[in-house]
């Protein structure tokens, strides 16, 4: 077999091989007319290579980032090196269709890229190639991973039942926030509040009403709250809500509302339609209390003292010995 034959059927196997590779191959010119475009480019966009050839990238794709890729080609050619790009960066630049069946959960392919530059005989960059990985598979694993992650984090900061910050998350905002007052000195609020006669709902509808009577309690507070105030269950039928940047006679106005929203609402709840007060104590954070349970403890002082005035009431918490 002559030389050149040899060369011929080599080349003819390495053709073979680039056209069928799961990887996307394209070769463009420096003004991104298209060279090369393999099986995989084909398939995944159908457009075969003989329509595509010698037309510039953008047209047939419009959503290729211009700007972004000519400032890649430019880095590319002018330093001569390869450059590589991951989905975690771009999620793609071909936007294909999303082909796995199992994880076909995101619409498009996840791609990684590498970019060479292709020398010509005087060692001057004259093309370049485009290396289009397929990691739709890893990208979707990491995806459902963090998303896991971060349904977990919150699930371990909120209560079942109401869907509010548990006590513990809850404990550690007011501790934020007391420590927040002792520098700044924003004024602050806080508010627990505890339904009333909560024995006697339960023994009359049982537990499950009980439980209906409480997240209509968490529902109805936190739609009277904004974005910056936190409300937690502190313990069974029992809140605690932080108003930051809220001073005592703004604190009773917001919990007025909440209690007088209570007071005119009737639970529809599977067994009976149930109706329900609660008692409000308010603290604004004033003077040098020792630390967030003190602020804890004088909201729930608070708290007592409407209950032991006849309950279904909001009392503000006054400190002259803490205000001095
Ligand atoms: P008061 O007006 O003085 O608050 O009277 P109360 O009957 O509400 O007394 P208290 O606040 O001490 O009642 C707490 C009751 O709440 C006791 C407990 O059985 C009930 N409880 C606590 N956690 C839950 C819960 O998750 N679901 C239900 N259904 N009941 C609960
Ligand atoms: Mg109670
Ligand atoms: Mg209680």
């Amino acid at each position: 077999m002559a030389i050149n034959e040899l060369e011929a059927q080599s080349f003819h196997w390495l053709v073979d091989m680039l056209e069928s590779v799961e990887v996307g191959l394209v070769v463009l010119d420096l003004d991104f007319r298209v060279q090369a475009w393999n099986g995989f480019m084909e398939n995944h966009s159908g457009i075969t290579a003989s329509k595509i050839r010698n037309q510039v990238i953008f047209e047939p794709f419009p959503n290729i980032p211009e700007a972004w890729l000519r400032r890649k080609v430019d880095a590319v050619t002018l330093l001569n090196t390869r450059a590589f790009t991951s989905w975690e960066q771009r999620p793609y630049l071909f936007q294909f269709r999303n082909t796995r069946p199992i994880t076909g959960t995101d619409d498009y392919m996840f791609q990684n890229l590498t970019i060479s530059p292709l020398s010509g005989s005087t060692g001057q960059v004259e093309k370049i190639c485009i290396m289009v990985y397929d990691v739709t598979d890893i990208a979707t694993a990491k995806r459902a991973l963090e998303q896991a992650n971060e349904l977990l984090a919150k699930l371990s900061m909120t209560d079942r039942l109401t869907g509010l910050l548990n006590r513990g998350t809850w404990e550690n905002l007011v501790d934020a926030e007391f420590e927040r007052f002792r520098r700044y000195g924003h004024t602050t609020s806080l508010v627990m509040f505890d339904i009333d006669f909560f024995k006697k709902v339960n023994d009359a509808h049982g537990h499950l009403a009980g439980d209906e009577v409480i997240k209509h309690t968490a529902t109805t507070a936190k739609d009277s709250l904004r974005s910056s105030d936190s409300i937690g269950r502190y313990g069974g039928e029992e809140f605690g809500i932080i108003l930051p940047e809220t001073d005592a006679e703004g604190a009773r106005v917001i919990c007025e509302r909440i209690r007088d929203s209570i007071e005119k609402s009737i639970v529809q709840t599977s067994v009976a339609p149930i109706r329900y007060t609660v008692s409000v104590g308010i603290s604004q954070l004033s003077g040098k209390p020792e630390n967030h349970m003190s602020w804890m403890q004088q909201a729930d002082e608070a708290l007592y003292a409407a209950k032991k005035a006849g309950r279904n009431r909001v009392i503000v918490h006054q400190s002259p010995d803490l205000s001095d």
